[in-house]
């Protein structure tokens, strides 16, 4: 684990084994699907880098998705409720075959696989999934808004996007 201070001591840039990650292509190889999606991870309850980890290894081995590419992970400090954890934040690049609604009902189906449950607002998780992007398509309904409605004003998905080859 390598970590590389951003401005002060508590944002930080920390490269893993697996973040960031490029799926390297080969002929052959079959993708989950052909539509694009980034999701933003998040995470502040317990060895979070070590989630990130298990996540990989999930998503690696899904059927449902294809992993493509991570960033690396950024730490920084919560916002709105302050009273908790620093912060660990990181995009994951996915090709499927789900539509956004099937693909944001196996995100929440991963995050309960990791114990996630819903109390306070910006409030501590083990793991947030959240669809940043999908193909270049907005969706604006009450359960589910692409792009991510605070995508450009957020450090935590802005700072990691800088270090993606695969970026928009
Ligand atoms: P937040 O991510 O804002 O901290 P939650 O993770 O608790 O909050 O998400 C609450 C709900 O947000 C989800 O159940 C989902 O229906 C909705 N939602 C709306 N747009 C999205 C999106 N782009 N990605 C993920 N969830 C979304
Ligand atoms: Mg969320």
């Amino acid at each position: 684990m390598i970590k590389k201070r951003l401005g002060d001591d508590r944002h930080t840039l920390i490269t893993t084994e697996h973040y960031p990650y490029h799926l390297q292509v080969s002929g052959g190889k079959k993708t989950a699907g052909s539509h694009k999606a980034l999701i933003g991870v998040g995470g502040n309850i317990g060895d979070t880098p070590r989630r990130f980890e298990h996540l990989y290894w999930l998503l690696k081995r899904s059927r449902m998705v294809t992993l493509v590419e991570t960033a690396p992970i950024y730490r920084n400090p919560p916002f709105g409720y302050l009273d908790q954890a620093d912060f660990y934040n990181t995009l994951i690049l996915l090709q499927t075959s789900l539509t956004p609604r099937q693909l944001l009902h196996y995100l929440l189906r991963v995050e309960r696989h990791f114990g996630r449950k819903r109390k306070i607002k910006d409030g501590p998780r083990t793991l947030d999934l959240d669809i940043i992007f999908y193909d270049d398509i907005g969706i604006d309904t009450e359960r589910l808004k692409i792009p991510h409605p605070e995508w450009m004003h957020r450090n935590s998905v802005l700072i990691p996007l800088k270090y993606m080859k695969g970026r928009r």
